[in-house]
């Protein structure tokens, strides 16, 4: 297709408006392809509810990876965003500004710190992770652990933490130290801190990228007990899980009694604007970096800070984390039901509104073409799970609504599966 050429016949895009095979042919020819064909261009979006440029409505079930906590256009995002465009956007960390020590404070107080914490703000996960994991660095210890099927970020640092091997390998060299341990086994990390030369052990509440992989029973509660008792820092990748994905602000607070050392955080902090933060507990892990090892140009700026205060505050007027917690547990209840009549569907897993819904075939990238076909946004976090992470405001209802098109939505997968087999074979 030429520069020149209009909108292709059968888009609905309004006149004058480039339509969806138009906007796709350029996409491929100006964006480097990390990300493979996109599903589909979205122009709009409102509510749980988002638009592609041929006027096709969709169910927003992923919340752009867990990010849009308040669904899209929230007016309250859209009022903070626009006051604080407005009065003061960016500054640098020569300077302070209101906001951004408020959201701090606020951070703390949600998070319980103890007195002598401190926040470090970036603007993605995989930042939050890098400051992170030089914050370990500087304990002096030389070994730094994680868990095997983690998923911490794309950068250098972040992804020498990660254990997807296609992801790492083609980059190294990478940060050295790194070792992974399986999920769930207390004596191989009792015998890994035993030398008492690990500076931290890193690990997500829920592994999310990896298919939502909640931790096994008792792990997190023996993984603060060890790392305290052999001096290493308990690192908490709450990219993905905290700003009240699972019920309660941070996944952590679920286990009662688990305080992290550092606790690291994105997504769904600024609702969508890019905006994340690391936590750490206690004057030991805050003293840690000192004046001019690490630092940031946007980090922290005001608007992102003006934004994530309002994303915030309005979780906590709302009653968010209540709705979080109901929904969750009625979206499992009723996965579960359709489990036992439906043996394609073999369980689901997760917290709050992080689920994963497991399919007995590795069907579920067929499962997610044709949800979007049927006009529902979710993802295959591996072949055979399916990720919900939709904005906290979502109701009952329209969670109802894709459990009850689930079955046929396998039905047709089912079939794109066997037919893409026959063409195989002829
Ligand atoms: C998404 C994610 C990251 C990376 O965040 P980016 O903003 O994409 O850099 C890190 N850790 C976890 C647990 C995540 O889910």
């Amino acid at each position: 297709m030429s520069e020149t050429q209009t909108p292709v016949q059968g888009t609905t895009a309004a006149p004058g408006e480039p339509g969806a095979q138009e906007l796709a042919g350029r996409y491929s020819r100006s964006m480097i392809g990390v990300f493979g064909t996109p599903q589909r261009v979205l122009v709009r979006g409102e509510g749980t509810r988002v638009w592609d440029a041929d006027g096709k409505e969709y169910l927003d079930l992923l919340g752009g990876i867990a990010v849009n906590a308040l669904g899209h256009a929230h007016p309250d995002v859209v009022a903070a965003m626009t006051k604080q465009a407005g009065t003061l956007v960016h500054v640098s960390n020569f300077f302070a500004t209101p906001t951004q020590i408020e959201l701090a404070e606020r951070l703390l107080q949600l998070a319980a710190a103890p007195e002598g914490s401190g926040v470090f703000f970036t603007n993605s996960g995989t930042e939050s992770n890098e400051a992170a994991f030089k914050i370990a660095r500087r304990t002096g210890r030389p070994r730094i652990l994680a868990l095997e099927n983690s998923f911490h970020g794309r950068t250098m640092g972040a992804l020498a933490l990660t254990h997807k091997e296609a992801y790492r390998v083609p980059f190294e060299p990478l940060p050295g130290g790194v070792e992974f341990l399986p999920a769930g086994d207390i004596a191989a990390l009792e015998a890994a801190l035993a030398p008492g030369d690990v500076a931290a052990l890193v690990l997500e509440p829920i592994q999310g990228e990896a298919g939502v992989l909640p931790l096994p029973e008792g792990y997190l509660r023996a993984a603060r007990e060890l790392t305290a008792r052999h001096g290493a820092l308990l690192i908490l990748d709450e990219v993905q899980t905290g700003v009240g994905r699972t019920g309660e602000w941070f996944a952590h607070q679920r286990t009662g009694g688990v305080v992290p050392d550092v606790m690291t955080l994105a997504k769904g902090l600024g609702g969508g604007f890019p905006i994340g933060a690391v936590l750490t507990f206690g004057e030991h892990a805050t003293g840690l970096l000192s004046p001019g090892q690490h630092g940031t140009t946007f980090g922290g700026n005001p608007l992102g800070a003006a934004v994530s205060l309002a994303v915030l505050g309005t979780i906590a007027e709302d009653d968010l984390l209540g709705n979080v917690r109901t929904l969750g547990g009625r979206l499992q209840a009723q996965v579960s039901e359709l489990a036992g009549r439906d043996a394609r569907i073999t369980g689901v897993r997760g917290a709050g509104l992080l689920q994963g819904i497991t399919l007995a075939a590795p069907i579920a990238p067929q499962v997610v073409a044709a949800a979007l076909e049927a006009g529902f946004i979710l993802n295959a976090a591996n072949p055979t799970t399916l990720r919900l992470a939709p904005p906290l405001i979502i109701t009952g209802e329209e969670l109802d609504s894709f459990v009850e098109a689930l079955p046929a939505l396998l039905d047709r997968a089912e079939q794109a599966a066997a037919d893409t087999t026959d063409e195989k074979r002829s």
